[in-house]
């Protein structure tokens, strides 16, 4: 049975409805193999073995009964932890949400279920999903499959390790600021982030409301395509979701790529960028314009200033998100607080909190203060509009906009924990698309020296996913990236 985990989501889905295999064998061999790998990779804050067994055996009892399954019918599922599944615990993967029991589902677990997918985990991430490289969980870092000494990237690293690991063919990531694309990138996955508005976040714990994205990790593109139909739309619960139409992200998939114009921004992709990184780069886009694509310089003059606009951004909304986890109605509550109500916050917090995001806490309570807001919050507003317009000129020339995932390949454990800085300069090509809104999408392009994958990034126009999918598939038809697989 272990080699259905070889399947894309499309194959299991078929064979499902069509009968030659039980969702139940399928959720069953993607549980043992999460049992097997989890000890040393460390990607699951839970897995929820008895809730998927029956699930899954209730898809099997409606393909019996002659039903019509959805379009995930019997995929297994892993979702990151900060969304939210009813009667699940979820975490967030901090100390101050250990205890929480969601009321609720997300909308994007209630589609997911609709669609007759299964939800196997709850995957470790990024407290608050907050960090580069997973080493932020209140649980301990995730291990990157590829290589147990580097991280998975973050801050869905584990969404994106359990995909590598074939454990499941599908997962959910969030994406703020690279969340999806960089752990994909580092883990030799399919990342996406789609368009901001297009899923909605009802019941994803909010870091920072203006960017975050919900999206899928796959091993093709045809399968990240299926999972956003299934999510995206309108949603009365998020009235941050659009009502733009959702087409049919798989009629996309064409496998041509003729006429189709790739900016690349090369003066921003030229400085600090590791030497398999660049070569990758070139290779990739070289393979394209052979299948017929157009390479076109574009320029982004404004995107050097993106991880600061997007440090004091984000920092700004999380703080503001953040202020809920009190003690007072759920979570985690501090014994020692009894005192005073002050004493009962600030003991919880204190408590509850990882250093990053009391770091964060504290970045952004500063930049919204009086007498800074001016200097810095109201600022970087000024040049994330300034990065916009950047954009909407590239896209006059451009279809998409392609850079590396990220400037270099997953780093070692414990690298650059120790400084903030460097963390965050990991973040350099992937914070715009969430500082625009558009969307974008990580593909396995090849290695560097020791098999450690690499991705290539592509931005779209707003509400323009079916380019990415559709450049994506053709060149996964072109390459065998996508299809190599770790030992682990
Ligand atoms: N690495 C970025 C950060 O730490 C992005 C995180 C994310 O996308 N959730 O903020």
């Amino acid at each position: 049975m272990a080699d259905v985990l070889n399947r894309t989501a499309r194959e299991i889905r078929d064979e499902v409805a069509g009968g030659t295999l039980s969702a139940v064998d399928v959720c069953g061999a993607s549980l043992d193999r999460m049992d097997a790998v989890n000890p040393a990779l460390n990607a699951f804050n839970h897995i929820a073995r008895d809730r998927a067994l029956e699930r899954a055996g209730e898809i099997d009892r409606q393909r019996a009964s002659g039903a019509t399954l959805g379009p995930l019918a019997g995929v297994p599922i892993a979702l990151k932890d900060n969304m939210c599944v009813k009667g699940m615990r979820t975490t967030a993967s901090s100390r101050i949400l250990d205890n929480f029991i969601p009321p609720y589902d997300a909308t994007v677990v209630a589609r997911l279920e609709r669609a007759g997918a299964v939800i196997v985990a709850k995957t470790n991430c990024d407290e608050f999903a907050m960090g580069s490289s997973n080493e932020n969980s209140a649980y301990g870092a995730v291990k990157n499959p590829w290589a147990a000494d580097r991280t998975p990237g973050g801050s869905s690293g584990g969404s994106a390790a359990a995909v590598a690991a074939r454990c499941v063919p599908l997962s959910l990531g969030s994406d703020t600021g690279g969340s999806i694309r960089q752990p994909g990138s580092f883990c030799g996955v399919v990342g996406f982030k789609p368009t901001y508005g297009r899923v909605s976040r009802y019941g994803l714990l909010a870091f920072a409301s203006s960017l975050d994205q919900i999206g899928p990790f796959g091993r093709t593109a045809a399968d990240a395509a299926l999972a956003l139909s299934v999510l995206a739309g309108p949603d009365g619960a998020d009235a941050t979701t659009a009502t733009e139409p959702v087409p049919d992200y798989l009629a996309a998939l064409t496998g041509d790529v003729k006429g189709i114009r790739i900016g690349v921004p090369r003066a921003f992709v030229s400085e600090g960028v590791d030497a398999d990184v660049r070569r990758t780069f070139d290779e990739a886009l070289e393979t394209l314009r052979a299948a017929g694509a157009t390479l076109v310089d574009v320029e982004l003059p404004h995107a050097k200033y993106a991880i600061p606009v997007y440090y004091l951004v984000a920092t700004a909304e999380a703080s503001s998100n953040l202020a809920r986890y009190d003690g007072v109605k759920y979570g985690y509550r501090s014994p020692h607080g009894k005192d005073s109500l002050k004493a009962l916050y600030s003991r919880t917090r204190d408590e509850g909190f990882g250093p990053e995001v009391k770091r964060r806490i504290m970045l952004g309570t500063y930049v919204l203060s009086a007498g800074y807001y001016d200097a810095f919050y109201l600022k970087a507003q000024q040049v994330r509009t300034l990065l916009r317009r950047d954009y909407e000129k590239a896209f006059q020339k451009a279809d998409v906009v392609a850079m590396p995932t990220s400037p270099m390949p997953p780093f070692k454990l414990g690298e650059k924990t120790d400084d903030p800085l460097q963390m965050y300069l990991a973040d350099v090509f992937t914070v715009s698309a969430n500082l625009t809104g558009a969307p974008g999408i990580s593909i396995p392009c090849g290695f560097a020296a020791g098999r450690l994958p690499i991705g290539l990034q592509l931005t779209g126009r707003m509400f323009d996913e079916s380019t990415l999918f559709r450049i994506a598939d053709a060149y996964e038809r072109l390459t065998d990236w996508h299809t190599q697989s770790p030992v682990i």
